[in-house]
């Protein structure tokens, strides 16, 4: 299956055919539907059966054994239907914003205070990042938020190109965030904030970092030895 959120973050619309049908359950030969994965959220949308007009909700985006599921709010579709797909614009643009927004904040804090980024979780309310920071420091995650929006304010660029496994292992800098990735054996998808960090991800991401807006910092809390926890949002 073509995953064709990974090469056009922006891509809204497509045309799929049903490869397999298991009830509500429907893969298709291709999908701008992003999967829960990596600690972000799914995408959601419609899936319009060209025969008869017949409007499917996408309820869920889910990836099980390699293959990305949608699961579809009603029974009927079947194999070799043709579907127009529309994703839900809004809902994704803000995932991409927060998924680019951890980007920058765990490359922040990994360049300025040595502090890896051990898990994420990003919804359309809130972003959540885990960071192995021995004591809490509030004014620390502030002054770090605050260089973040600074950054934000530059504007680099975001790319993404591709790598061979064998080039980009060469670098273990591109693997610093510990978050599921999927990508196929011999190539590794690479998500390039220019000039300040690069990092292997199957992710969703906007083309420059203005578009984030600005990171406003909610609260930290203590989950366990060298273990903090920072609640942010997007304004
Ligand atoms: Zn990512």
């Amino acid at each position: 299956m073509q995953t064709l959120y990974m090469d056009d973050s922006y891509l809204k619309e497509f045309d799929g055919v049903v490869k397999t049908a298991k009830g509500r359950f429907i893969v298709l030969d291709n999908t701008a539907f992003f999967p829960k994965s990596g600690g972000v959220e799914n995408d959601t949308g419609i899936m319009i059966r060209k025969k008869d007009n017949k409007e499917f909700k996408v309820v869920f985006v889910g990836k099980f054994e390699g293959e990305i599921s949608h699961e579809v709010d009603a029974e009927g579709l079947a194999p070799g239907d043709r579907v127009k797909c529309t994703i839900d614009w809004d809902r994704r643009y803000v995932l991409m914003r927060y998924h680019t927004s951890a980007h920058v904040l765990s490359g922040l804090f990994n360049r300025e205070y040595n502090f890896m980024i051990t898990g994420n979780q990003l919804t359309t309310e809130k972003g959540r990042i885990d960071m192995d920071m021995e004591k809490l420091d509030a004014d620390l995650i502030s002054q770090g938020i605050k260089k973040a929006n600074e950054l934000i304010e530059k504007d680099l660029p975001v790319e993404v190109y591709y790598k061979t496994r064998a080039e980009a292992e060469k670098d273990p800098t591109l693997f610093k965030l510990a978050m599921g990735f999927p990508h196929d054996i011999n190539t590794i998808r690479i998500v390039d904030i220019k000039g300040f960090d690069a990092q292997a991800d199957g992710g969703c991401h906007v083309k420059s970092l203005r578009e984030i807006g600005k990171i406003i910092f909610m609260k930290a809390e203590n989950r366990g030895k060298n273990n903090r926890r920072i609640y942010y949002t997007l304004q």
